[in-house]
């Protein structure tokens, strides 16, 4: 059996593909399910109650798995005759010490484009928000002291996961219900990307949900159960608008320096990023090594050689 390979915790807002088995659209063919997801998947069982809901988030990174993400939520919810409830959510992540976007230019023109794509059914909202603590990414990383990594994904909880949480509470006291809301949470995780993921139900109350808090929310995962295949798919058949940067060789969007994406990723990225990924490597002398497997250093060897 071929080794899999991890996925981190990174929902739609982090792209969800750090590393994907097809490289660039359109897709040529449907790539393999894991163990326990079938092609159609658990995806197909669960459905979301909108009348059960006052509000849904869907979170887009700009990434392909996003698009996908928005066209199923807004399809479905248009079906419902809920489309009115819905609300797009790009979660900005800042820039660098130098004034680099940490994530790709223009993602957040592909996240507005995906929103305005059911324009024409209903004017669906576009919000785009940082986290309230943490101006970017980058200052929460050197304030960490050392990158994010497999066991500390602090990166997407206290950036991407504290700004559509304020989000969330943002509606809520706009929507004005005399109650706590009911939101659906809906990201772009799938079941082909890890076995992690695989096993994660469709449906379920969020964190965001804890003890003490008013708001109550429900995470949607709407694609799921989608193979990379089905995903371009779905951006053909529908012409849902992809960043280019999965045209030059990306497999992933987001960050474009994400210390849990594959090297092979990583190199290209480099390739295409290279005053970028200079800074991240000036700051690795005093933030460690930027993966176990292999440094900054090398990566921009290797993306030079
Ligand atoms: S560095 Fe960015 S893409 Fe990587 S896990 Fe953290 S938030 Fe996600």
């Amino acid at each position: 059996m071929p080794k899999r390979p991890s996925t981190p915790p990174c929902a739609a807002a982090c792209g969800t593909d750090q590393r994907d088995l097809v490289a660039s659209p359109p897709a040529p063919a449907p790539t393999a399910a894991p163990a326990g997801a079938s092609p159609t998947g658990p995806g197909r069982t669960a459905e979301f109650d909108f009348d059960a809901h006052d509000v849904v988030v869907a979170l887009t990174s700009g990434g392909k798995d996003s698009g996908a993400l928005v066209h199923e939520v807004c399809t479905q919810a248009d079906a419902a005759g809920q489309l009115h409830k819905v609300r797009v959510l790009h979660c900005d992540l800042g820039t660098t010490a130098e004034e680099q976007l940490v994530e790709w230019p223009g993602a957040e023109d592909i996240a507005r484009a995906h929103a305005a794509l059911y324009a024409a059914l209903y004017d669906v909202p576009f919000a785009v928000r940082r986290s309230a603590r943490w101006p970017s990414l980058w200052e929460r990383m050197m304030s960490h002291g050392r990158w994010p990594g497999h066991w500390a994904t602090y990166c997407r909880s206290d950036t991407k996961t504290a700004a559509g949480r304020d989000y969330v509470d943002e509606v809520g006291r706009e929507l004005n219900l005399g109650r706590p809301p009911r939101a659906g949470y809906a990201m772009g995780m799938r079941a082909e990307e890890s076995r992690a993921r695989a096993k994660k139900p469709v449906l379920e109350v969020h964190r965001m949900t804890g003890k003490g808090t008013l708001r109550r929310v429900t995470t949607w995962l709407p694609v799921h159960h989608l193979t990379t295949a089905q995903v371009w798919d779905t951006h053909q058949h529908h012409g849902i608008p992809h960043h280019e940067a999965y045209d030059l060789g990306m497999r992933r969007l987001s960050c474009r320096a994400c210390p849990l994406a594959g090297a092979k990723d990583l190199v290209r990225s480099a390739q295409l990023n290279p005053a970028l990924f200079a800074e991240y490597a000036a700051a690795e002398p005093a933030m460690g090594q930027f993966k176990p497997s292999i440094s900054l250093a090398q990566i921009i060897e290797r993306a030079r050689s």
